[in-house]
């Protein structure tokens, strides 16, 4: 299995997107549909949350093989809002441990007539290879895969930054902190870019860097003060301990000292600035508790967003294989 496939693979035919599996290829027009169909689902806690039927009758299956709160619940109830039966599968427990490979469990939940695998997996490659197995009417969504891609992490992200700042074009947006063991800083980099972002900044320590030609475009910063500089959106990662090795194992206290986002070195970015973190925050190492709970960070909207953002992608990709399945059975009579 390779790393970062799927560009050509998630479109059927007419190019339309069947499965999501990764941002990459992904047009502006494209990115900027799946966003503004996502701020139509959008309802802030108190409000009663968007519902439709788009996914009525349908399938999906959760199969998460790493841990996850927010992206598994999320997916849950997008899934549910838009009017699907949903299952969730904790892989961890699961035949695979028996022995059973992954596509032995993917075809056994297919004869059960699941239409959408949602996956993440600590391995790459996984979302792309079932991509290639499944009958042509069913779609995978890549919810994490390894260190590789995250695409509705990077489309909530994006979206987040919308809402709060608008046009990305006058945008400075600082990714900081354990970027090499991270999809989320891949794949909110790749649509920040696609969508055409003012100024990128990746801001970590030599060793946590990205791989030299990724994110092409983006300025690569090794001080968190020079980094931040004057930026509107400030992004901090969780240090990936499961993805280092022994001899790479990070000193959290030396890393806080250095890297920690705190109040005191937030004032380096834009008085206005946005904080952001993924999730799950190892708070007091890569951000202090008085910043992630502050005045500056969109933390919860962020998840919020999420269950937008995930079902806009559900709709989308449903509605385009039942297009594809029309014209199929047009062309069979
Ligand atoms: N929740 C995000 C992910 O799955 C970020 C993280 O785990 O640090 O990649």
């Amino acid at each position: 299995m390779t790393t970062d496939t799927g560009a050509e693979l998630q479109r059927d035919h007419a190019g339309r997107l069947r499965h999501l599996l990764t941002l990459e290829g992904l047009s502006r027009d494209e990115l900027t549909h799946l966003l503004d169909l996502a701020q139509f689902y959008v309802r802030v806690p108190g409000e009663v949350p968007a519902r439709d039927q788009g996914l009525w009758g349908r399938t999906v299956a959760n199969l998460f093989f790493e841990p996850s709160t927010r992206t598994r619940v999320s997916f849950e109830l997008a899934a549910k809002r838009l009017g699907a039966d949903v299952v969730n599968l904790d892989m961890q427990s699961s035949s695979r441990v028996k022995g059973e490979t992954v596509l032995d469990t993917i075809y056994t939940l297919q004869a059960m007539l699941v239409d959408v695998f949602v996956m993440r997996d600590a391995e790459p490659g996984l979302p792309a290879y079932v991509a290639a197995h499944v009958a042509p009417h069913v779609s995978v969504v890549n919810a994490g895969e390894a260190h590789v891609s995250h695409p509705t992490q990077g489309l909530l992200d994006v979206l987040t930054i919308r809402q709060r700042k608008g046009d990305l074009g006058n945008l400075s947006v600082a990714i900081v902190g354990d970027l090499s063991h991270s999809r989320v800083a891949r794949s909110t980099g790749r649509a920040l870019l696609t969508l055409g972002v003012g100024d990128l900044r990746l801001v970590s320590p030599p060793s946590l860097m990205l791989e030299p030609h990724a994110l092409a475009g983006a300025s690569r910063h090794h001080s968190l003060a020079e980094g931040i500089k004057g930026a509107d959106v400030v992004m901090t990662l969780r240090i990936q301990h499961e993805r280092m090795s022994a001899e790479d194992k990070l000193d959290a206290a030396a890393f806080y000292r250095e890297w920690g986002l705190s109040a005191e070195n937030l004032k380096h970015a834009r008085p206005d600035a946005i904080v952001m973190h993924p999730g799950p925050m190892n708070r007091g190492v890569e951000i202090t508790s008085d910043v992630a709970d502050g005045p500056h960070s969109v933390i919860r909207q962020q998840v919020t967003n999420g269950v937008a953002v995930r079902m806009a992608v559900l709709s989308t990709i449903v509605r385009n294989v039942q297009e594809r399945n029309v014209e199929a059975g047009r062309r069979a009579v």
